[in-house]
This record gives C-alpha cells, structure tokens and sequence, in this order.
C-alpha cells in the first residue's frame, strides 16, 4: 500500500495537518501524540503519513496559501520501505485478536532503545491503544515517562476515555474531525474518478468517513444503511422477538456494532433536521427524505433527543469487553418505547426482555 506522501492528499483536519506540519519544519515533534476523534475518518492515514515525511531523507518543503507545506518524496528507499512495511525506525502496534497485549508492548520496549537504523527518529504508531488491556497500558506507560530521545510515538484511538488518565496525560492531543460532506465529495471524484452523483452519494452513505468512502462501493454502502435502517419500522420494533434478533444481528462484530450506531444516529439526526429542512439539502440521508419525515412524525423530539444522548453515552463509556448485542438491544428498546409512545422509565424492557448469557 503506498501510503500519501503529502499531508495535501488527505481530506480535511486542516488544524492536525497544520500542527503536525510545523513540528516537522520546526524539528520540535514531540516524544508522544494522541491522535483522537471517530473511527475511520483518517487519523490513522495522516499518523502514517506524518511518519513517512518524518523518515524520508528528501522531504519536500513548500507553501501553499501562505502556510508552510512539506511532503516526502515518495521514491527514496525509506519511503518505499514505509509503504512495503519494512521500514526498520517504524512500528505498527495493532491489537492481537481484541486486545494490544503486553508481550507486544515489550517487542516495543525492546526495540525503542536501539537507536535509529536509517532515520533520525524511531517512530511508533500503536492503533487501537485504547484496546491495551491493564497489563499492557501499565507497561506502555513506563516507556512513555522516560522515552528515548529519538523516539516519537503516535497513539491513535476513536476512544480515548478508555485510556489511563497517566497516558493521556503524556501525550499531545492532537483532535481528528470527520471532514465535512461538502469536501469529501470533490476528494472522491478526484480520488476515485467518480461522478459528481456518486461520489455525493458515497460521501454521504459513509458519513464523512474517509476511511469507507475511499474503499466503499456505494450500492452495498446503501444495502447496509437500509438494512440497519429497516430495523427502525415501528412493526419490527414492537416485536421482542425480531428486536432482539435485529441486536445479534446489527451487532455481530465490534464494527458491525459502530455501524448500526453511527447510521441510527443519523438518522435521528435527520429526524431532528427534516421539518426544518423543505429542500433537503441538510439532511445526511438526503435520498430517503420522506421516510425520514414519516418516522419523525410518529416521534416526540424529547424521545429523539433522550436516544441520541443515550447512543453517544454507549459510544464513548461502554467498555470494550461489553456484549455489543446488548448495546444495541439498550438502543433498540428506547426506540420502541419512542415509537409507541411510552416512557422508558417502566417496566417495559423486563417484559419483552430475555435473560442474555
Ligand atoms: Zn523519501
């Protein structure tokens, strides 16, 4: 994979761009980062690339609006080796099955003492820190009180609060926001040769998320979206049965799990916005208007809102090792209770409940 060479290249996060950019031309970056913000939006991309302008030998620099600009060259046998993944000052720490393991933090430790092979700096990325389990995170925050000079080590995490407050507290917060829909749809016809059509389309089926919207095709982006969708009919919600069998299902895998709540979220959002809205043009789901307009009809706003808030609570404090069928069955249940119109503070979720393992 040749990952971008220029900061330019990437959508959006023009504030990390330029913090990281001035570190590099400056020479002042520093020994830890916390690359935060939701899933798949590029945190981990612009890591890599910090990291190859960090490591090339040859990096262009530049302006471009009266900001400085740098860019690595792409040819040299250390940018060639970053996109192999050979490249001897770089380290990628991802979790092994659900979790980052001690045994991997110390190949880590091992390796960070040693001095730079080509670079000037060791570079290590851990993605997914927050899934270091308690072992790992105590290890880790060893090497991060006395890191060797010439290491810089990058944390990317859609879930910071699961970090130890001592880690948080030694790394640069650095903040990824999704790029709004308006610049990613010009990046994906330029990036993927589409249509002004389709790639508003995709830009919007993978809300501002780079990381699908580079990759995704836009006909099973919206199979998936209406799937998960079609689980909000107040029909399938009224029965206990299909809403906890929608739980397994919308909630298979942890990513599975995001999904379903990131497009539920959106949709309420709509929900919130369509009244408000007569041309469309707001709406993220701006293709299903009317089916927009028609469940909001039959929802108190309180109810939208109450879920809303509850769904960004589940987001940023359910603990990793939680059930995701749970999850979202909690979800699932507020809907229903907001579509027929009853307060969740009942007894309603023991009657339709079942016992989960
Ligand atoms: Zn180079």
């Amino acid at each position: 994979m040749s990952f971008e060479t220029a900061f330019e290249r990437i959508v959006g996060h023009a504030h990390a761009k330029a913090v990281l950019t001035a570190a590099l031309a400056t020479d002042r970056v520093a020994h830890a980062y916390l690359f935060h913000g939701e899933a798949h939006i590029g945190k981990f991309l612009t890591a890599m690339a910090f990291a190859k302008m960090g490591l090339c030998p040859h990096p262009k620099i530049g302006r471009s609006s009266g900001r400085p600009t740098l860019a690595s060259c792409g040819q040299c046998p250390s940018c060639l080796a970053v996109d192999s993944g050979s490249h001897p000052d770089l380290q990628i720490v991802r979790p092994d099955g659900v979790q980052i393991k001690i045994r991997q933090i110390r190949d880590l430790q091992n390796s960070i003492v040693f001095k730079p092979m080509i670079g000037s700096r060791k570079w290590f990325l851990i993605d997914e820190a927050d899934a270091m389990n308690p072992e790992a995170a105590n290890g880790f925050l060893k090497t991060l009180e006395e890191p060797p000079d010439h290491s810089v080590l990058i944390l990317v995490s859609a879930r910071p609060q699961a970090l130890l407050p001592t880690i948080l507290s030694r790394c640069q917060a650095v903040r990824f926001s999704p790029p709004p829909l308006q610049a990613l749809s010009p990046w994906l016809q330029k990036q993927r040769g589409l249509g002004p059509e389709e790639a508003r389309l995709l830009a919007t089926l993978s809300m501002g998320r780079i990381g699908i919207a580079a990759e995704g095709d836009p006909a099973e982006l919206k199979i998936e979206r209406d799937r998960i969708l079609g689980a909000l009919s107040k029909e399938r919600l009224e029965d206990p049965a299909d809403l906890f069998s929608q739980s397994d299902d919308l909630a298979a895998t942890p990513e599975q799990l995001d999904r379903s709540l990131d497009t539920i979220e959106i949709w309420l959002r709509d929900v919130l916005i369509v009244p408000h809205d007569p041309d469309a043009s707001l709406l993220i789901n701006q293709d299903i208007p009317e089916q927009i307009m028609a469940w909001g009809r039959a929802v108190s706003t309180d109810a939208v809102l109450e879920t809303l808030t509850l769904i960004h609570l589940l987001k940023r404090a359910a603990p990793r090792n939680l059930n995701h069928a749970l999850v979202l069955e909690t979800v699932l249940l507020k809907l229903r209770d907001a579509v027929i119109g009853e307060s969740t503070t009942g007894s309603k979720t023991g009657e339709a409940g079942r016992v989960r393992k």
